[in-house]
């Protein structure tokens, strides 16, 4: 390593950014037209938000309960269904994320969790990471020693990653197809590049799944930048849908940070 020189101008980055991009819309005349047709002449629920009213009518149809409410609405409603765990109706509920400004360990991390979750992510194949940003853990970077020693590393990776993809560039010339060429030299030349790498996902979660992942990731023994994430997730959703959400808390970690409660887990 010591023989390639790092070059200076890394960027850096601190903290993740999270985007919510999509949410559900209900067809209002199809659902008028269902609850016609099933003799319903008067239901309405109180809420705006589309996966909240359409956590309700599908749990609704279990039971035929649209003409017999109890009181407090579609809240009252879906803190029942948290109450008995009956977590199914909540994945009718589907948000949209697209997250960046994070590392490969947090993606790593992240795709773990399968159940009710899609992703799109960035690829190192096809993109260019000559000029990528590099994500450093808030220790580090709070200690000049240590943010020196990451900082040197960092940009001696970024310098053998350009090295090996222009060389592999060169010995892959005979391929005639520009963007096969690049793809193999990517591929291979990314094998140098730390778990700090910055990367962007789309992350499209329904209620119950993402409910499971703040759960996880939001609580204190998780990582540190993917309880960061969880949390701006969370308040993301609690912003969009109180009564899916609403129910976790934040929580001052005595080492500084935050993490997440609540007291129905896992439904
Ligand atoms: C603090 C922390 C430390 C961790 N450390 C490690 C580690 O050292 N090494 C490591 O490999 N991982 C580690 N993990 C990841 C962890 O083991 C899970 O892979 C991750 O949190 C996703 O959880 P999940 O499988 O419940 O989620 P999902 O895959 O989204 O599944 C959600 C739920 O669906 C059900 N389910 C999903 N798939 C199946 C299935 N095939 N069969 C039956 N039921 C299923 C389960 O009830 C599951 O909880 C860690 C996680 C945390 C939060």
């Amino acid at each position: 390593m010591s023989s390639i020189e790092p070059e200076s101008a890394t960027t850096i980055i601190r903290e993740p950014r999270v985007y919510l991009v999509g949410r559900q819309a209900i067809d209002d005349a199809a659902l008028a037209r269902f609850l016609a047709d099933e003799d319903v002449s008067h239901w309405t629920t109180d809420t705006e938000e589309a996966g909240e009213t359409l956590v309700e009518v599908a749990g609704r149809l279990c039971y035929k309960s649209y003409a017999r409410p109890r009181p407090g609405g579609n809240a009252a409603y879906i803190g029942h269904i948290l109450e008995v765990g009956h977590g199914s109706v909540l994945e009718h509920a589907v948000f949209n994320f697209i997250i960046t400004g994070v590392s490969r360990s947090f993606t790593h991390e992240l795709v773990r969790h399968r159940a009710g979750f899609g992703y799109s992510q960035l690829s190192q194949r096809f993109v260019d990471e000559s000029r990528c940003s590099f994500v450093e853990p808030d220790p580090i970077a709070d200690d000049p020693e240590l943010h020196k020693i990451w900082l040197d590393t960092i940009a001696v990776c970024q310098t053998a990653y350009k090295a090996l993809a222009d060389g592999l560039n060169a010995r892959f010339k005979s391929i005639e197809d520009k963007t096969l060429r690049r793809k193999k030299a990517r591929e291979a030349a990314r094998s140098v590049l730390p778990n700090a790498t910055e990367t962007q996902i789309f992350v499209t979660g329904n209620a119950r799944a993402l409910r499971h992942f703040i759960e996880m990731r939001g609580d204190a023994a998780a990582d540190a930048e993917i309880r960061k994430v969880a949390i701006a997730m969370l308040k993301a959703l609690q912003e969009e849908s109180p009564n899916l959400f609403g129910d976790y808390d934040l929580v001052d970690l005595p080492g500084g940070g935050q993490a997440t409660s609540t007291a129905h887990r896992k439904v």
